[in-house]
């Protein structure tokens, strides 16, 4: 069970504000923002989670970060600073089983980042 609303995303089965795409990488605003800019990155290969990460993965998920500050190059904001992260399962607040970098800019963030949530 790798498919998720992410393989339709990259596959264009379902739109998406496309930002960046590459043979390994796709970026695409986020459809419910929690800053000014938020968008993911994410790899074409389906990775489950953080945990699912291969040895043979390590250059893709590389690749999502230097993707990222390319884009905040680009936007303009990358010398202000941003964020860039990834949920990993439950706890961690992943609702998304294909791993994506939320990168969120455009004010100042607080730290730390999270809220309480009742399980
Ligand atoms: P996470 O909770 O870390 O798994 O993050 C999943 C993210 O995917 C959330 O920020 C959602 O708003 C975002 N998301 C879910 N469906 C879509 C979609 N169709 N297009 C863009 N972003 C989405």
């Amino acid at each position: 069970m790798t498919d998720t609303i992410f393989t339709k995303i990259i596959n264009k089965e379902i739109p998406a504000e496309i930002l960046y795409e590459d043979d390994i990488a796709l970026a695409f605003s986020d459809i419910n923002p929690q800053a000014p800019i938020h968008f993911l990155v994410i790899p074409k290969k389906p990775i489950v989670t953080i945990n699912d990460i291969e040895s043979e993965d390590k250059a893709t998920v590389g690749h999502l970060y230097w993707v990222a500050a390319q884009i905040a190059k680009q936007k303009g904001f990358a010398q202000d600073g941003y964020r860039a992260v990834m949920n990993c399962n439950e706890d961690g607040g992943q609702t998304v089983y294909h791993i994506h970098l939320h990168v969120l800019a455009g004010k100042a963030l607080g730290w730390p980042p999270y809220q309480e949530r009742l399980k």
